[in-house]
């Protein structure tokens, strides 16, 4: 926290850098600023504050910011869209949240060897709207897009359902630019997918969480669009049928873009016949002629499985509202949380009845009906499930004792606690159950070559960063 004095001193300079506008200091308008969707305990909801926000437009804009903040060992926090799930954003040392909100131009679209240079501070979804005018399509498909920014989706190192054909955010960065925590700009490399000369620089601020350094602009890799894109959808008994047909397929050598196995509360209104409440849908996209075989390739699966095909109309409203369903609606981030799991493939079932048949059931966590079991089908698999997060000092205790418990038995039978949403401070002592001493020591010393003095959003990633600057 900045003291009253400085705090005024500080805010009078940022005003003269950026003008009144870009600015935000009075509680009324930071108030949104305290908190992200991570359920933090019920009395400490509005306990953390930021000093003050910054809404810079400029990378030169975001260096001035740094640079004041590096003098006086001020903590920085780059925000995006606001929609991790672990609490990155939560100021829990104060300092100035650098909003990057109004940073969303798009630079240059190169059709030739498939590329755009866009500010980070651009949706997913207005940068993928931009994309498709113009007959090319960044494939990330995120249930967050319409929140979600290029700068966030890095820096969590985002999971996309179209990562068996078109991989992640990870897989499409080809250069970054920087501010780092001394002021200096760094450009991570050439805009080139591929090159072998230097030591791969954008990789470090990739699932980074702000903690390296701000990313001000990125060149991403893009594709032109399919001819032709469609859905199988089909119901099963129950998740165990529907995630045989997902084993299956990962094992098998069609192409497709990614789905997902789960149970249904909603079934029928999907279209299922009674009594089915295992859900498996696979994405497809390429010529149409692909699009035709592999479509024909899927559903031999499902047939053979026993599994029931889901007619056109169902299939193709699914499809229409799938992603908009996803995002939103299904996530009532207050009260639920969400697991992201990865856990080997032959061990999905003895993750699943510790889950729900021991561990949740001790600390009294239910599963949301129609929620218990998920599994992403994918080159990125991810076991998921989501619960009610108990209420009150108690309940809040619990489901982090539980959490911890999660995070053993997914190391334990040789996965990750989280694939895609991150540690931020939710996590923050339990990767210790995923990374040996060394390997965080290594992480240690990244950090304090590129961050010295830790400004760049403390207390948060790494298991012993206590600190405050
Ligand atoms: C309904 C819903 C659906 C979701 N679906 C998905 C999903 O499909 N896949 C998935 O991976 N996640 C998903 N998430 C989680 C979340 O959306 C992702 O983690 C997302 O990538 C975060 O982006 P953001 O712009 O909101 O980042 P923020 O929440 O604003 O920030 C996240 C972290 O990135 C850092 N950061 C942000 N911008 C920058 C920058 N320019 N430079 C340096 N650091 C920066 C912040 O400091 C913070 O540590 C979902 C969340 C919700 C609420």
């Amino acid at each position: 926290m900045i003291d009253g004095e400085e705090r005024e001193e500080v805010r009078r300079l940022l005003v003269g850098m950026l003008g009144e506008e870009k600015v935000l200091w009075r509680a009324a308008d930071t108030v949104l600023y305290r908190k992200d969707t991570y359920r933090i305990p019920f009395e400490s909801d509005y306990e953390y504050a930021p000093d003050l926000v910054v809404l810079p437009e400029t990378s030169d804009e975001v260096r001035e910011v740094v640079r004041l903040a590096s003098e006086r060992r001020i903590p920085l926090i780059p925000k995006g869209g606001g929609s991790n799930r672990t609490g990155m954003l939560v100021p829990i040392h104060g300092g100035i949240i650098v909003d990057t909100i109004k940073m969303d131009g798009i630079m240059e679209l190169n059709h030739r060897d498939l590329h755009v240079t866009a500010q980070t501070g651009v949706t997913l979804k207005k940068l993928e709207e931009y994309l498709n005018e113009h007959g090319f399509t960044l494939t990330q498909e995120q249930g967050s897009h319409r929140m979600a920014t290029v700068g966030g989706a890095i820096s969590t190192s985002a999971f996309s359902r179209k990562n068996q054909k078109h991989g992640t955010i990870a897989n499409r960065v080809m250069s970054l630019e920087v501010v780092l925590a001394d002021g200096r700009k760094l450009r991570t490399g050439p805009k080139v997918l591929y090159t072998s000369t230097g030591i791969g620089l954008h990789h470090l601020f990739i699932g980074a969480e702000g903690t390296l350094g701000i990313v001000t602009e990125a060149t991403l890799r893009v594709e032109p669009l399919p001819e032709e894109r469609d859905m199988v959808l089909a119901f099963f008994d129950d998740f165990w049928r529907a995630n045989d047909a997902a084993q299956r397929l990962m094992s098998s050598c069609v192409t497709f873009t990614g789905g997902e196995a789960y149970e249904a509360a909603d079934a029928e209104s999907l279209g299922a016949p009674e009594g089915k409440k295992g859900l498996f849908y696979v994405g497809l996209d390429g010529t149409r002629g692909e699009v035709e075989a592999e479509r024909e390739y899927v559903r031999g699966i499902v047939r053979e499985l026993g599994g029931v095909i889901a007619d056109e109309e169902h299939t193709r409203a699914y499809m229409d509202r799938y992603t908009e369903q996803w995002c939103g609606a299904r996530v009532e981030t207050r009260f639920e949380d969400v697991l992201t799991t990865y856990v080997p493939m032959d061990r999905i079932e003895e993750f699943y009845d510790r889950l729900w048949g021991d561990i949740m059931k001790r600390h009294g966590i239910r599963p949301i009906p129609g929620d218990r079991y998920g599994l992403d089908v994918g080159r990125y698999k991810m076991v998921g499930g989501r619960y009610k997060v108990p209420e009150g000092a108690d309940g809040w205790r619990e489901y982090q004792a539980a959490l911890e418990e999660v995070a053993t038995l997914a190391t334990e039978l040789g996965g990750s606690i989280s694939s895609c949403h991150g540690v931020g401070i939710q996590h923050k002592e339990n990767i210790r159950l995923e990374y040996t001493e060394v390997a965080l020591d290594v992480m240690r010393g990244i950090k304090r070559i590129l961050d010295p003095e830790n400004i760049m959003n403390p207390g948060k990633k790494l298991p012993d960063d206590v600190g405050s600057p």
